[in-house]
């Protein structure tokens, strides 16, 4: 079945000869021509190999030869081992170095090697969570969040300014969108990140950066070709090297999208469930009245890669979707998927009704719930004196400083 795409922009046509609606209020876009990424100087982490040889190939080298320049710099840029010297020289001299042609130089020296975002805010946790709160070149304000863990340290980028979602229970979501991020805006988020994390001695009792959510700022399915973009530089073996199965991208279920992410993307896919009927899932998240938990359901058991499964995250709200009959629903929902679910006790959000559940109906949500053969985790809250936990991450409201001169 035919899933309807989201408007980019414009009302719906009307064909000739329909008859004058009774005003019906125009659909609003969900995503303005005014939300694409502003055009600053072209920027080198905003390619990837491939449209990196692209843009080489129009400057006039052959397939060939811009394939392997192209593969030549992304190493150069950013293949270097953390700790190297940083930022790695870009002028003439060292792309000769590197046996990079004349030809190629004048094109790849117009590409702005440095990063697009600076840290305006850094929010340390109790519990070694990093809230980090970065600005844009257009002042725009994004956060990402640095999670040490004993195995390995997490990062939580952003993937929009804002986000047009409008999910009851997130704090993001109150902020409406504002702009979509580049690729380059994303990478730089972990470039931002490794550096940190190498000069804290990887966050101190944690270990190196290896795992990427994009569970950040955004609806990553709404920008899903700058995020597509990213997470190849990011998973390039010349590039940044993150292991694909390490990059998970987490979406509200945007369902007419599913496919064409796992065609494109070799990343983990995660889809915040939250509710386990159409009615309770409506009411707190607007996606469901476009894609019902059914269209969801379909589209993911028609995507899905052979040996591959999906991550549910149902965020648990005191008696809104705790009880144990939920959990029986939940089951019987995700039955015949490959997946395992992971449960999250919400942190306080825009909506003082949403509370997160006692410890006793929180365990016995998970038990029911694995014993029904369901593979269940739940992920502690982290970062929450800082608001850097699920649900909290509001960069423009919380911080108004002025944008650069
Ligand atoms: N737009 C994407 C990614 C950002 S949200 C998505 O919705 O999946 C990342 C995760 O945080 C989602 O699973 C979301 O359901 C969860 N989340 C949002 N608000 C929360 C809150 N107040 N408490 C706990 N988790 C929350």
């Amino acid at each position: 079945m035919r899933v309807p795409e989201i408007p980019e922009e414009g009302a719906p046509a009307l064909r000739a000869g329909d008859p004058p609606a009774p005003a019906p209020a125009p659909a609003r876009p969900l995503i303005r021509r005014s939300a694409r990424v502003p055009r600053w100087r072209a920027r080198l982490a905003d390619h990837d190999a491939a449209s990196l040889a692209e843009l080489l190939r129009k400057a006039g080298g052959t397939a060939s030869a811009a394939r392997a320049v192209a593969g030549k710099v992304m190493r150069h840029a950013f293949g270097a081992e953390p700790g190297a010297e940083r930022p790695p020289a870009w002028d003439a001299a060292a792309l000769a170095a590197l046996g990079v042609g004349a030809w190629a130089h004048e094109a790849l020296l117009a590409l702005e090697p440095g990063l697009s975002l600076e840290v305006a805010e850094r929010a340390p946790s109790e519990d070694d969570t990093l809230r980090l709160v970065l600005r844009a070149r257009d002042g725009a304000l994004i956060e990402s969040v640095l999670i040490p863990g004993p195995a390995r340290t997490t990062l939580c980028v952003s993937s929009q300014v804002g986000c047009a979602r409008a999910c009851a229970f997130c704090e993001t979501g109150r902020l409406g969108l504002a702009r979509q991020l580049a690729a380059g805006e994303i990478v730089d988020q972990v470039r931002i990140a490794q550096a940190l994390a190498l000069a804290e001695g990887q966050t101190r009792r944690g270990a190196p950066l290896r795992n990427l959510v994009f569970m950040g700022m955004g609806e990553p399915f709404d920008n899903l070709g700058e995020v597509l973009k990213a997470i190849r530089l990011l998973t390039d073996p010349r590039a940044f090297r993150f292991a694909p199965s390490h990059v998970t991208v987490s979406t509200v279920g945007v369902a007419d999208k599913i496919e064409a992410f796992f065609r494109e993307a070799r990343a983990e896919l995660a889809v915040s469930l939250n509710a386990p009927d159409d009615a309770r899932r409506q009411a707190i998240m607007p996606v469901n009245a476009r894609f019902s938990m059914a269209v969801l359901k379909e589209a993911l058991a028609r995507s899905l890669p052979p040996g591959r499964r999906v991550l549910f995250e149902y965020v648990l709200f005191d008696r809104y979707n705790d009880a144990p009959d939920d959990a029986d629903l939940l089951a019987a929902y995700v039955a015949g998927l490959r997946c395992r679910v992971n449960v999250i006790p919400c942190n306080p959000g825009p909506d003082p009704a949403l509370r997160p559940p006692s410890a006793e109906r929180l365990d016995a949500f998970v038990a029911r719930l694995s014993g029904h053969g369901v593979t269940t985790l739940v992920r502690r809250p982290r970062g929450r004196d800082v608001g850097g936990a699920c649900g909290q991450l509001a960069g423009m409201a919380r911080v108004r400083q002025p944008a650069p001169a």
